[in-house]
C-alpha cells in the first residue's frame, strides 16, 4: 500500500516523482498532491472493449489494440512526407497514416513487435486495396505496467489521456493520479459548504476527483466527453463557486467603507459644457450618468466603463475627473505604457485648455529632480489631474485629496492592481477603461466584483474601415496605395509583430523592416521607428512627430495598439499578420478610422499561411464588431492565449472551461450569492470564508479575497 499523505504534501513525496518530474511538474504550477489531483483528464477513450481490426466500418471511431509489423517514412510522388505503419492483431492488419510527423522517425516511437493502441476514425485507403485505415490517430504503447493491486490503468477501462507536462507522458501522468489518489484516499477535505452542496445535489469531493480521473466503467461517454458527469460537474462547480464567492466577498468589503460623496455642481456642469468637443452619443451619456449616480453615492464606485476601441471612452472618463475636481478632489489617471500615458497627457492638455487645473503627467522617464517637484506637487494638492503609468502611482505617492482613479487598462487586465490602490487609505471611486470587448462569461469572472456600463455605440461619422487580405506578393502594390495616401496628407503605420518586446531578434527585423522602408521604398517621406525598447524621449519625439504629421509614415511594434489617437492616419499595414491574435489585430485596427477619412487596414499574411489562419483573419475581413471577434478569438485560441497570460488577472481554472461551461458559471455564481447572504449557519459561513481566504491566491492566482 503506498504511504499516507495529505493532499497538501509536496508533489515529491509522491511514489513515482524524483526531483526531476517535481520540476516538471513546478512548471505547470503543480507543487502538491493536491495540485496534481486537478491536473484533469481533457479526453477519455473507452477501452473496456477494442476493436477488432476486422470488425472495424469505415466511419467509426474506435480504439484498436495491435501489434507493430513495420513503421517508417514514406514519401509521396509529390513529396509530401508521410509516416507509414502497420499493425495487426489476431484478425487483420491496419494501416495508420501520419503527416508532418517527422518526430515520430527521430524519436523512434515505435519498434516491430510494441502493442499499441490507435485511436481514431476508420478509412477505408483511398488506393482501392480494401485495407482500412486511420488518418492521424492518437496512439499510446502498451507498457504492461500494473498498479500494485495488479490492475492495469491502460486496458479494460475507459482510461483517462492527460495532456503532456514535459517529458510525462499521459500513461506517466495518469500512473502518478492514480498513486495520488491512492495516498490521499479520503483525506481530500470538503470544500463546499454542507448546505450548498445538499441544495445542489453535489457529490462529494473525494469521489468527484476519483470519478473525473478513473470513471467507472459504465459512465456514458458522452457525458465524460462534454465533461457532464457529476463528478465533473462538480469539479467545475467548485472551481466557479469559489471564484464567484470570491470576488463578490471582495465586491461586499469594498461596499461596506464609507467613500466620497461627491455633488454635481452647477461649476462642474458648465465646466464640462465648456471643453465637449461634440455632442456625445447616447450611449456616452447613458455612461455618464451612471458613472455620476456611483459618485454622488456615499458608497466607493467601482465600475467597469467598457467599449470597443474608438467609441469615446476617454471624455466619458473626462466628464467624471471635471466633477472629482470640482469637487476640491484630485484625480489619477493611470495607464498600461508610458507611451499611452503620454498619449493621454497630451490629448488630454488639449481638451482641458479651457479650464484653470493644473495637470501633469508622471512617468519614470522623466527627470529625477521633476519627479520629486512633482510628487511634491501632489502631496500638498496643488495638481488637480495626474496622469501616468500603473507603477508610479501605486509606488510611493501620497496624494492630498485623492478623489477618483481612472484606470485605462485598455486589454491589460490588473485585477491585482485595482485592490492595491484601494487599500490606500481613504477610498477613492475608481473607474476601469477597457476596450477588450469581453464576453459575458469572462466579463462575469474577471470583473464579477465591479459595476459595469457599455458604450456600444461609435461616434457618428465614421466610416467603416475597409480590411484586406494580401499576400506577400501584393506588397509592393500595398506600399504604392500607401504613396498615394500619403501624398494626399493622409498618415499610415506599417506594423511589424513584436510579439515580446525584449526579443532582440524580432526587434532587428523591425529595425531592418524601417531603414528598408525609409531608405529603399518611402525615400521622399519622413518615415518613424516606435518600439517599447526605445529611450522614452525618443518615443516622445516620434510620437509627437507622426501626430503632428511631420512624419507621415510610423513603423511601430505593438505598442501602438492601446490609445494613440491620431485621426489622420487612415492606412495600416500590418505584416505578418497571422501572427498577431484576433482581438490584437481589432485593437491594432482601431488605431486608423478616427477621423471623416475613409481607412484601409491591410493584412499581409505569409503565403504558407494555413486554412485556419485564413478563416481566422477572414472574420477581420468581414467584421468590425469587437464583441463578435472576441469570442470567435476566444473560441480559437482558449482563454489561455487570448489574454495571453495570467497576468492579466485571469483566474487559473484547473477545470473550468469559461466557453463550455457558460451555464455552470451562472449557476455557481447564482449559489454563491445566495450562500453569502442565508447561508446554513454563521458557522458555515466563516469556515468557507476562512477556506477560501486560504486557497484563493494559490488556487486563482488572484489578491487576497478579504
Ligand atoms: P476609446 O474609447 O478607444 O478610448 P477615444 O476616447 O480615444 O476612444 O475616442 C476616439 C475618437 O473619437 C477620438 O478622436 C474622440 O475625439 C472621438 N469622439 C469621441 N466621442 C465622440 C463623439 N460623441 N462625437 C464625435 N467624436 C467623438
Ligand atoms: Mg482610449
Amino acid at each position: 500500500m503506498a504511504a499516507r499523505l495529505q493532499p497538501g504534501s509536496d508533489v515529491q513525496y509522491l511514489k513515482g516523482v524524483g526531483p526531476g518530474r517535481a520540476e516538471m511538474l513546478a512548471a505547470r504550477a503543480i507543487r502538491t498532491i493536491e495540485d496534481l489531483l486537478y491536473y484533469t483528464p481533457f479526453r477519455y477513450e473507452d477501452r473496456t472493449r477494442t476493436t477488432p481490426i476486422r470488425e472495424l466500418i469505415p466511419g467509426q471511431t474506435t480504439t484498436v489494440l495491435a501489434e507493430v509489423l513495420t513503421a517508417g517514412p514514406v514519401r509521396t510522388r509529390r513529396g509530401t512526407y508521410i509516416f507509414d505503419l502497420a499493425a495487426r492483431d489476431d484478425t487483420g492488419i491496419l494501416r495508420c497514416k501520419w503527416f508532418n510527423a517527422a518526430y515520430l522517425e527521430k524519436n523512434r516511437v515505435f519498434r516491430p513487435g510494441q502493442r499499441v493502441f490507435f485511436f481514431g476514425k476508420v478509412e477505408r485507403d483511398p488506393f482501392g486495396t480494401g485495407n482500412l485505415q486511420m488518418l492521424q490517430p492518437q496512439f499510446e504503447i502498451l507498457a504492461e505496467e500494473k498498479t500494485e493491486g495488479g490492475e492495469s490503468l491502460e486496458v479494460g477501462r475507459i482510461v483517462p489521456i492527460y495532456e503532456s507536462i514535459g517529458r510525462l507522458t499521459p500513461r506517466v501522468l495518469r500512473h502518478l493520479l492514480w498513486n495520488a489518489l491512492a495516498s490521499t484516499d479520503g483525506q481530500v477535505v470538503e470544500c463546499l459548504p454542507r448546505s450548498v452542496r445538499e441544495r445542489n445535489q453535489l457529490m462529494d469531493r473525494s469521489t468527484a476527483l476519483r470519478l473525473t480521473h478513473f470513471p467507472e466503467p459504465d459512465t456514458p461517454l458522452d457525458q465524460l466527453a462534454t465533461f457532464r458527469t457529476s463528478a465533473q460537474v462538480r469539479l467545475i462547480f467548485e472551481e466557479l463557486f469559489n471564484v464567484s464567492a470570491g470576488l463578490l466577498l471582495r465586491r461586499r468589503r469594498a461596499q461596506s467603507v464609507e467613500g466620497i460623496r461627491f455633488q454635481v455642481t452647477d461649476s462642474a456642469r458648465q465646466a464640462i459644457r465648456r471643453i465637449l468637443p461634440f455632442h456625445p452619443t447616447g450611449a456616452q451619456k447613458r455612461a455618464i450618468r451612471e458613472i455620476v449616480a456611483d459618485m454622488c453615492s456615499p458608497r466607493p464606485m467601482n465600475r467597469l466603463l467598457q467599449g470597443d476601441v474608438g467609441s469615446g471612452k476617454t471624455i466619458v472618463a473626462l466628464q467624471a475627473a471635471i466633477v472629482a475636481i470640482e469637487n476640491g478632489y484630485q484625480v489619477a489617471l493611470m495607464a498600461p505604457t508610458e507611451i499611452l500615458a503620454t498619449q493621454h497627457y497630451l490629448s488630454i492638455r488639449q481638451l482641458l485648455e479651457p479650464l484653470p487645473y493644473q495637470l501633469d503627467l508622471l512617468v519614470s522617464s522623466r527627470k529625477p529632480a521633476e519627479k520629486a517637484t512633482l510628487k511634491q506637487r501632489i502631496a500638498e494638492g496643488g495638481l488637480n489631474l495626474v496622469i501616468g503609468t500603473h507603477a508610479l502611482i501605486e509606488r510611493d505617492v501620497e496624494f492630498a485629496r485623492l478623489g477618483l482613479v481612472i484606470v485605462d487598462e485598455q486589454h491589460r487586465f490588473g485585477v491585482l492592481q485595482r485592490y492595491q490602490l484601494i487599500r490606500k487609505g481613504r477610498p477613492p471611486d475608481v473607474l476601469v477603461l477597457t476596450a477588450t470587448p469581453i464576453p459575458r462569461t469572462l466579463a462575469l469572472t474577471l470583473y464579477g466584483d465591479l459595476d459595469c456600463s457599455v458604450i456600444d455605440e461609435l461616434p457618428p461619422h465614421r466610416s467603416p474601415i475597409v480590411t484586406r487580405l494580401l499576400s506577400e506578393r501584393e506588397r509592393p502594390q500595398a506600399f504604392e496605395w500607401i504613396r498615394q495616401r500619403v501624398r494626399r496628407g493622409e498618415q499610415a503605420y506599417v506594423i511589424y509583430p513584436v510579439i515580446e518586446e525584449s526579443d532582440r531578434l524580432e526587434l532587428q527585423a523591425a529595425v531592418r523592416m524601417h531603414e528598408h522602408l525609409a531608405r529603399n521604398v518611402f525615400p521622399e517621406f519622413r518615415v518613424e521607428l516606435l518600439h517599447g525598447r526605445l529611450p522614452s524621449q525618443e518615443k516622445d519625439r516620434v510620437m509627437r512627430a507622426f501626430k503632428a504629421n511631420e512624419a507621415p509614415i510610423l513603423v511601430s511594434t505593438t505598442v501602438v495598439e492601446v490609445g494613440v489617437d491620431v485621426p489622420n492616419a487612415t492606412v495600416m499595414l500590418i505584416e505578418h499578420a497571422d501572427r498577431f491574435g484576433l482581438a490584437q489585430l481589432h485593437q491594432l485596427r482601431g488605431r486608423i478610422g478616427r477621423g471623416p477619412g475613409q481607412s484601409y487596414c491591410l493584412l499581409v499574411a505569409g503565403d504558407a499561411r494555413t486554412e485556419v489562419a485564413s478563416e481566422r483573419l477572414n472574420a477581420l475581413v468581414e467584421t468590425a464588431d469587437g464583441f463578435k471577434i472576441a469570442e470567435m478569438d476566444l473560441k480559437l485560441r482558449g482563454p489561455g492565449e487570448f489574454f495571453g497570460t495570467r497576468q492579466w488577472g485571469i483566474p487559473g481554472f484547473r477545470i473550468a472551461q469559461l466557453l463550455r461551461d457558460q451555464d455552470i458559471l451562472e449557476w455557481a455564481r447564482r449559489e454563491a450569492a445566495e450562500f453569502l447572504s442565508h447561508p446554513g449557519s454563521p458557522e458555515e459561513f466563516e469556515s468557507y470564508v476562512a477556506y477560501l481566504r486560504a486557497a484563493w491566491p494559490r488556487r486563482y492566482g488572484l489578491s487576497s479575497v478579504a
